[in-house]
């Protein structure tokens, strides 16, 4: 029998970069066999030979950075520069996977603390839960499929992966670095194709104890109800805030706003989209930003001097350029940009004014564009913050103390910045979202205790006659 193709084309110029074969719920059953046996081999390997095998995998990242970069960009629209930086960033996930391979232990119970207990020595450990189902998005295709393969392996799993259709190149590629250092070939199965079709057989496999899934909110929240009994973590979007008070400084705020509202073209969940300014600070962080981002390049992601790439297709700038054009009919300012170029591209857009309880305020806008909005009190900022059904991260600039700790325990997000903006990520912190933000949490040692499950071992004292 004849499989199908998918093409993968570069989202700028619409060329082909690849194919690939679109799998479905056959090649997810062929998967799921083929690791089992990996499971069984993971499971008995030694912590020192899986560390092992994820430095090695790390290495080969850095030594084919440049060139894996390259493919990224190609596939996903996101600058080479770009491209080059989620590269190292995946060596570094690797890296950290290792060592905390090293490290997954339990400790022991005193169950003698009741009566019932009395006589008995144990503890609890964990061990691996056998096949993790792994499905990535698009906007950072290596790194995000790092976060769920390094601890998997780290933990004694086996993975079936499910790249996004936009950009399997790359996970084919980290497969043959991953069988080339060593791991055996069923530890790590890639099946590309459609999410509906091979993403939707891994979802719902009864073999398939946890399912890890990085994307959007629409389909990430339809999960959990068709995975039927298994754990399912979730990573899907934000409308991440970031609030100016009086004593922010703005430079420093302006430039991590430019940083964090335009890097892969806004494509991330992380992104800022809503800039919430003490209204006496508006003119002059507009006066600072404008500059900032005029000198943006938007263009081809493969050349050097690029800083913003393109959207991952046509429709996805479509939908931005209607998006804008819908905010302006009501009422809204341009400050800068608002315009495409050509197929797939949008110029970085600053807009102000915006409607407070729809659209931008409140969905994801998943695009090029930052919104600022005026507030008065710090209680306000806050309660503006807080509005979205997102909850992944956020951030305060300011250089009063107890506005930071105010906000700090006040904002509803996984996460709140302080002095920097919610687009920084760190691999080794707990990262996940509060309510439609997702479920659970990645780095590396947070989704390892997701990918095992505790086991205790309890001795009871007999006598020796
Ligand atoms: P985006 O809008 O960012 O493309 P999606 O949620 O559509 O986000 O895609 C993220 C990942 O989820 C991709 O690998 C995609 O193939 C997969 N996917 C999409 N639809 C489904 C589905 N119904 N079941 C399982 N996986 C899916």
């Amino acid at each position: 029998m004849s499989l199908s193709h998918l093409v993968v084309n570069n989202p700028y110029n619409g060329e082909k970069v690849g194919e690939v074969v679109a799998g479905g719920a056959a090649e997810i059953e062929t998967a799921v066999a083929c690791a089992h046996t990996g499971a069984e081999l993971m499971a008995a390997m030694p912590a020192h030979q899986r560390s092992s095998i994820l430095t090695h995998t790390a290495g080969q990242l850095r030594t084919e950075a440049t060139e894996l970069g390259y493919l990224i960009a190609s596939e996903s629209g996101k600058t080479w520069n770009e491209g080059i930086a989620e590269v190292k960033r995946a060596a570094g996930i690797f890296q950290l996977a290792a060592e905390e391979a090293r490290r997954i232990h339990g400790e022991t119970l005193p169950f003698d603390a009741f009566e019932t207990g009395e006589g008995r020595t144990g503890y609890w450990l964990r061990e691996p839960v056998g096949i993790v189902g792994a499905i990535t998005p698009w906007n950072v295709p290596l790194a995000l499929a790092a976060h769920k393969i390094a601890p998997a392996i780290a933990a004694g799993n086996a993975v079936v992966h499910k790249p996004a259709e936009q950009t399997p190149l790359n996970a084919l590629k980290l497969q043959e670095i991953m069988l080339h250092v060593g791991l055996p070939m069923t530890a790590l199965q890639v099946v590309t194709g459609l999410g509906e079709e091979a993403g939707d057989a891994l979802v719902r496999h009864s073999d398939v104890p946890f399912v890890t899934f990085t994307g959007s909110r629409a389909v990430g929240m339809q999960l959990p109800a068709r995975a039927g009994y298994k754990r399912v973590a979730l990573e899907l979007g934000g409308n991440s805030p970031v609030i100016i008070t009086e004593s922010a400084n703005i430079k420093t705020a302006s430039a991590a706003i430019v940083a964090g509202g335009y890097a892969v073209a806004g494509q991330l969940c992380i992104s800022v989209q809503r800039v919430l300014v003490q209204r006496t600070m508006m003119k002059q962080l507009v006066d600072a930003l404008v500059p900032l981002v005029e000198a943006l390049v938007t263009g081809d992601p493969l050349e050097a001097k690029t800083n913003v790439g393109c959207l991952i297709d046509v429709a996805a700038c479509d939908r931005i350029e209607s998006l804008v054009h819908s905010t302006m009919r009501s009422g809204a300012a341009l400050l800068y940009g608002g315009f495409r170029i050509g197929r797939t591209s949008f110029a970085p857009t600053l807009i102000t004014d915006i409607p407070t309880d729809r659209g931008l305020a409140m969905d994801e806008a998943f695009g090029p564009i930052v919104a600022l909005l005026p507030y008065d009190t710090l209680e306000q900022a806050v309660a503006i913050a807080n509005a979205t059904p997102y909850g992944l991260n956020a951030g305060i600039f300011t250089g009063q103390i107890s506005q930071a700790e105010y906000a700090a325990r006040n904002l509803n997000f996984g996460a709140v910045m302080i002095n920097d903006v919610p687009s920084f990520r760190s691999d080794l912190m707990p990262y996940g979202g509060r309510k439609q933000s997702g479920i659970g949490r990645e780095g590396v040692r947070f989704a390892i205790e997701e990918m095992t499950e505790l086991k205790v071992i309890c001795s009871k004292s007999i006598s020796l006659n």
